[in-house]
């Protein structure tokens, strides 16, 4: 059907920059064709709603490699193009046809196209001002009106929204965060981490609703005037950002007949459901990958980190290996001072230990499933991070009775202990 041209890496972001770069570390001869759908060179999305935006790091440092390094390596760059089709045959190659009607034949083919921006459906959403923030265009439309702007409402108070919303402030802006739920960050971290961040980001000069019932965003000739509530208040906005979470780019393999659920779904070398196309990172749905979490046990995961560690998974399978996912899924986010870093996964905990040194500004939320430590959030608290990143690696465990009883000076790696058989058990 096809000239059989290489590899085709669908989505040239984090994922696919990272399986390109390890594919030729590991020492991949064919041809590899990168290609995305964005105008940019392929950049890093982490600064956007950070540095970035405050202006400490301009566009240069964003962008993942030079033209040169994709030279020198065989790596053809395609910017602009959006494969709306792909066509495949049983053994793995076939053509990817663009929007634009250009065709892209591929001997093997990887999907690393992400998620985009979950859209609002209310009145009001299409105003002029209201904004998203999930890629390059996004980044550059808001800060293109954000000097006019005195008064900011974000939308979500996820790790987007409250990373945004501190940059937003220290810009002097401001800034008022309306979560729909309870609590902030619901998704992602248990109460604990969400109250305290509730309370660190009040004291810090956010007004943060919970439980915000929005009805529709108000306007003034074309632009966004304000957000109104069910109870007929309106928080006055010139800018509205919503960041409500993503929703994972599951259409082309959809189209393709891959099985898809909540992304991707992928087996642990990150084959999907037809054996040899490749999925990866964000737009990927794979087996847990910590050691001794529970058979079956499947995740999507959102980070830098998995994105990486993903690829290279990836990278083996289409060398012919078959190579477990190296490590311990981690995850960052900056707001204002506060730096947050998470280790191992939470889902299914049933018991934490909170370790709080108020006078030094850390925090820390343990998560134990059966006894066993399975995760932690880290609030400048680096050396907890890696304490409970390492036990895991070891597959130790920290008690959480020894972490009750223990100072909070105490070193949270002089606490780790070979798994007991109790606390091994209950998992496979
Ligand atoms: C503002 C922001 C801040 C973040 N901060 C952090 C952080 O602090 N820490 C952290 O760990 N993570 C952070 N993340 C998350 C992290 O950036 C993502 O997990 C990572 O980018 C995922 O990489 P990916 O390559 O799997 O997907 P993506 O980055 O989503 O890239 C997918 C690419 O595929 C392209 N694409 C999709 N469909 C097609 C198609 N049909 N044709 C062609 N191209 C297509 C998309 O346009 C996109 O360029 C942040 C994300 C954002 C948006």
């Amino acid at each position: 059907m096809s000239d059989q041209t290489g590899l085709l890496i669908i989505g040239a972001s984090q994922s696919g920059v990272q399986l390109a770069i390890s594919l030729r570390a590991l020492g991949f001869e064919e041809p590899i064709t990168l290609l995305g759908e964005e105008n940019h060179r392929p950049y890093q999305r982490p600064a956007l709603s950070k540095e970035w935006l405050q202006g400490e790091v301009g566009n240069e440092s964003l962008i993942f490699r030079s033209a040169e390094y994709w030279d020198e390596h065989n790596v053809t760059l395609v910017k602009d193009q959006r494969i709306v089709r792909v066509e495949k045959n049983p053994d793995g190659s076939g053509v990817a046809v663009a929007e634009s009607g250009a065709e892209f034949p591929f001997k093997r083919l990887a999907l690393t196209v992400g998620a985009r921006a979950r859209k609002m459906a209310v009145d009001g959403a299409d105003l002029v001002g209201v904004v998203y923030l999930r890629n390059a265009d996004d980044a550059l439309a808001l800060k293109a009106i954000v000097g006019d702007a005195t008064d900011v409402a974000v939308v979500g108070g996820g790790f987007i929204g409250l990373e945004a919303a501190s940059s937003l402030k220290k810009m002097g802006k401001n800034v008022t965060v309306l979560e729909y739920g309870p609590r902030l960050v619901g998704r992602a971290v248990g109460e604990e981490t969400a109250e305290y961040f509730l309370e660190a980001h009040r004291a810090r000069g956010l007004d943060i609703r919970l439980n915000a019932r929005i009805t529709r965003f108000t306007g003034e000739a074309g632009a966004v005037a304000g957000v109104e509530f069910e109870d007929g208040s309106v928080v006055p906005a010139q800018i509205v950002l919503v960041g409500i979470g993503v929703v994972p780019n599951t259409e082309l393999a959809e189209q393709m007949g891959l099985a898809v659920d909540n992304g991707i779904v992928v087996d642990s070398h990150a084959l999907a459901s037809d054996g040899t196309t490749v999925a990866v990172g964000d737009c990927a749905n794979m087996p847990n990958p910590v050691p001794g979490s529970p058979a079956g046990e499947r995740i999507r995961l959102e980070s830098v980190n998995n994105a990486i560690e993903h690829a290279k998974v990836a990278a083996y399978s289409l060398m012919g290996r078959r190579e477990d996912y190296a490590g311990i899924p981690w995850f960052w986010s900056n707001q204002a001072d506060l730096k947050l870093q998470i280790a191992g996964l939470s889902m299914g905990f049933d018991a934490t230990v909170v370790r709080r040194d108020d006078e030094r500004g850390k925090f820390s939320v343990l998560y134990y499933r059966s006894g066993r430590i399975i995760a932690a959030d880290c609030v400048n608290a680096p050396l907890d991070f890696m304490a409970v990143k390492n036990a895991l690696a070891k597959g130790q465990n920290v008690p959480a009775d020894a972490v009750q009883s223990a100072d909070p000076g105490v070193q949270l790696k002089t606490l780790a202990v070979p798994l007991t058989t109790a606390a091994a058990g209950g998992t496979s």
